[in-house]
């Protein structure tokens, strides 16, 4: 098989003939081969990612040849170059690159404004790539709005929306959680198996090797070895995050510790944020903060779901949150509904360490999680769902392995849901779970 991109002894020098003189890349042959997920691995400064940027054409080669598709780069014409940019490529960063001023939606069509593709069809294609990343209803947020997790599947989705052969990903996940972290390595594990697009890594991580078939180890400017993996894997959970010991990691205490890390937070606002967070889709982030106090308000009894309503309603200008008037009514509907299951939750609020004794509980929480499901379940799947509700409610289990728990193939002892559905079930327990706290 020929590969898609060869680079001949190349060697790239940063300030050439200057005092500061720098040799980043010295002597680098490598092939990458179509469909191939291919690591760049080595500690920070060896020159992983200039070899990234000589690939894309953004950084002069000094020595050496780079040869795309078989034709030598320096051969490109302008138009082929640009065309490499836009469509061969797609890249992904660690500080995610998105432009802030502008929503999640109008972030991902851009790259398309240089292919001239017609702006509705940019737009359904955005729309698609949302949805399997699970972030459509964030569509029209601005970025700041999102995760940090969230922002960088935006940002996925931009380097796909132009279909390239190739994405180049550059420590991804450097500056994510690692429940964030973990969800972002299988999208492009799923982006290598499920759409056949060839992938390359760049990391200073060792945890993500098995996830590569072959990978590049470089040190000090030079290629060290290439290493063949004979079974390539998605990992799951890190090993650190294996619970320590039964009961210390209760949502309870998990929440207290949430509180101390935001400690410009009082518990009344820490419970607001967490409801609002959940269920805003479509709001500006000044609105965002409006709502957050009217939340605040309404959840400690001080609003009548009449007078909420008047607040969503007015205009921003008079002090409201600005929304139009059936916006306004559907969310008091789908606040009130979720208040009614929190006080409910919060009447049944004893949790045993018996789990006979919180069925009732544990049979609430497992409807309001699944309201939105559209799948069926198994009737093994949903005793396994409700054996990791009781476990997360005792304290056995931390938020971050109910996900996985919920993840995790049904034959290898989980629930068998894919890890968006997982990642946005865990969420709406954590909501719930969220507003039993209070302050001893
Ligand atoms: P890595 O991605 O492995 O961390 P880089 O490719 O970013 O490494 O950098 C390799 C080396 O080249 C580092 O020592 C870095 O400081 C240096 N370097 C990177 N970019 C430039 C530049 N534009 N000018 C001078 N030196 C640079």
């Amino acid at each position: 098989m020929e590969p898609i991109i060869k680079t001949e002894n190349i060697k790239v020098i940063y300030n050439k003939g200057q005092d500061n003189q720098y040799i980043a890349l010295n002597d680098i042959s490598i092939e990458v081969f179509p469909e191939e997920y291919l690591i760049f691995f080595g500690p920070s400064g060896c020159g992983k990612s200039t070899l990234l940027y000589t690939i894309l054409g953004l950084q002069k080669l000094s020595e050496g040849k780079l040869y795309i598709k078989g034709k030598d780069s320096a051969s490109f014409s302008e138009a082929e170059k640009r065309n490499m940019d836009s469509q061969f490529f797609g890249i992904v960063f660690q500080n995610f690159n998105l432009i802030y001023s502008l929503n999640v939606l109008d972030n991902i069509t851009l790259p398309q404004v240089f292919i001239e593709a017609d702006q509705e069809a940019r737009k359904a294609k955005a729309h698609t790539l949302l949805a399997r990343f699970g972030i459509e209803t964030r569509a029209k947020n601005l970025p700041a709005s999102l995760s940090g997790g969230q922002q960088q599947r935006v940002a996925i989705c931009r380097s796909l929306v132009n279909d390239p052969v190739v994405l180049l990903a550059d420590e991804p996940v450097g500056n994510l959680d690692s429940e964030s972290a973990r969800i972002v390595m299988e999208t492009l594990w799923d982006i290598n198996k499920k759409d056949k697009k060839t992938v390359i890594l760049v990391t200073h991580d060792p945890s993500y090797l098995p996830f590569a078939d072959r990978i590049y180890y470089f040190k000090d400017a030079k290629l060290e070895k290439v290493v063949k993996n004979a079974n390539p894997q998605p990992m799951h959970a890190k090993p650190n995050e294996t619970p320590q010991s039964q009961g210390q990691d209760t949502p309870l205490g998990e929440l207290e510790k949430m509180a101390r890390a935001h400690n410009f937070m009082t518990v009344p606002q820490l419970k607001a944020w967490s409801v609002t967070n959940y269920l805003t889709d479509e709001f500006t982030v000044n609105q965002l903060e409006r709502l957050e106090k009217c939340m605040e308000e309404i959840l400690a009894g001080e609003l009548s779901e009449h007078q909420f309503f008047e607040r969503l309603n007015m205009p921003y200008s008079d002090g409201g949150v600005g929304l139009y008037r059936g916006t306004a009514i559907r969310f008091v509907r789908k606040i009130s509904s979720v208040l009614k299951e929190v006080k409910e939750f919060l009447q049944h609020l004893k949790i045993s360490k018996d789990p006979e004794k919180n069925a009732k509980l544990v049979d609430m929480l497992r409807k309001f999680l699944l309201e939105e499901y559209r799948g069926t379940l198994k009737e093994g799947q949903i005793e396994l769902l409700e054996k990791g509700i009781n476990d997360r409610l005792l304290g056995a289990m931390s938020a971050a392995q109910f996900s996985v728990l919920l993840d995790k193939p049904f034959a290898e002892g989980g629930v068998g849901l894919n890890s968006l559905t997982a990642e946005h079930l865990s969420e709406r327990l954590e909501i719930i779970l969220a507003q039993a706290y209070e302050v001893s």
